[in-house]
């Protein structure tokens, strides 16, 4: 049994003077137990209108929404085996960070011992041991978002909703929270469903990820298959840097597909469906994929190129290199080697790109 399955579901608000607006559009999604699961997509494409329907906040115009196998209709958020931690932390400024806590467990009148039982576990899961009396004011950014975790965690619920929990954290502090997230996530075994716009942060901690764009999910895989296989423009784009070059199918052999690139540079692609000869494609390669090597480097797979620009970023170093008077590439290249540095100093290049670190896109797919 699924955590949490939608089934079909669509968002379509309507408002007096406002046109019918359809935020999410017929989306089924399969959510395991003890996944760490995120929606990740641009502002408005319609994540947080999902979690809040997930949570009760919302109802869907149309499908049904099930955690552990029972439909969500006619529950109202409270009676629902989920709690959310919001971006704002939502905590009560005139109360302590224990009172902060405890206060769902009171307005469901839980035993006081209990409540402060178990306001003492959820305090040490998130590491706030003695600062049970402190209000929210007096705690730092990170601190507030802990207090607003352990609020959601003292109810021990099965899924726990995160709508941009780290997104008012400064950047060191949001790569802290997002490794100690994931741990307490692996620790609890409860599922997390978490809400960013932010591709590293999916990355980082998530199992799986669903890449929305206007109210659909387009793609829905383990950070490895969307980084590494995504099968959309879109996805390719919004998961980090990607050269794109187009081009049309020349010809199929032993598992390469040859793609003609501006009608002068044939590429091998590692692929094993093959396509029409003659099919529009879309090309990808991540820059760090790419390498770059002087004229007189004896490699296969290479092609000449011009640097156009160099950029020295610490951990790694850009460059731009013409290859067509069309098309340009991006490589990124970490811990400079010599062969590098002579390619920085030269204008003309190699740019080996293997079949298999090429991708090919399809040209339907492609937009
Ligand atoms: P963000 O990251 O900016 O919060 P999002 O992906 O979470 O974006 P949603 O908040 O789900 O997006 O909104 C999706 C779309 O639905 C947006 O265009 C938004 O303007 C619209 N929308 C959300 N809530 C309502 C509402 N109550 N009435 C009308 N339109 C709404």
């Amino acid at each position: 049994m699924h955590a949490v399955e939608l089934k079909n579901i669509s968002k379509r608000f309507s408002g007096k003077n406002k046109r019918d607006f359809l935020a999410v559009d017929r989306i089924d999604l399969p959510i395991a137990q003890g996944e760490f699961f995120s929606l990740l997509g641009p502002s408005g494409c319609g994540k947080t209108t999902l979690l809040r329907m997930i949570a009760g906040f919302e109802l869907p115009t149309s499908g049904e929404i099930f955690i552990h196998g029972e439909p969500m209709r006619d529950r109202p958020p409270f009676h629902r085996p989920v709690n959310t931690v919001f971006q704002n932390y939502a905590l009560f400024p005139h109360l302590t960070v224990a009172d902060n806590v405890a206060f769902g467990l009171q307005m469901e009148q839980v035993p006081k011992q209990e409540i402060r039982s178990r306001v003492g576990e959820a305090l040490a899961m998130v590491k706030l041991n003695g600062m049970e009396n402190r209000r929210p004011r007096q705690l730092s950014g990170g601190q507030q978002q802990r207090v607003a975790l352990a609020r959601a965690l003292v109810k021990k619920p099965q899924v726990l909703l995160f709508d941009e929990p780290l997104a008012a954290l400064d950047l060191k502090l949001r790569k802290e929270m997002q490794i100690e997230l994931k741990h307490m996530q692996q620790q609890l075994g409860i599922t997390f469903i978490f809400v960013t716009h932010d591709q590293g942060e999916a990355l980082t901690m998530s199992d799986r990820i669903a890449v929305l764009n206007a109210g659909k999910v387009l793609q829905v895989g383990t950070p490895t298959d969307i980084y590494e296989e995504p099968r959309s423009r879109f996805v390719a784009d919004f998961i980090g840097e990607t050269n794109f070059l187009s081009g049309q199918v020349q010809q199929h052999q032993d598992g390469i597909t040859s793609v003609l690139v501006d009608n002068t540079l044939l590429l091998n692609v590692a692929r094993d469906r093959e396509l029409p000869i003659g099919t529009q494609v879309t090309l990808i390669i991540r820059p760090e994929k790419a390498m770059l090597y002087p004229l007189d480097a004896v490699k296969d797979h290479c092609i000449r190129g011009t640097v156009e620009e160099i950029v020295y970023l610490g951990t790694d170093t850009r460059f731009v290199v013409r290859l067509t008077p069309q098309s340009t590439i991006v490589v990124r290249r970490q811990n400079l080697t010599r062969s590098d540095l002579a390619v920085a100093a030269g204008k003309n290049v190699q740019v080996r790109l293997s079949p298999g670190s090429l991708r090919i896109l399809e040209e339907d797919k492609a937009m």
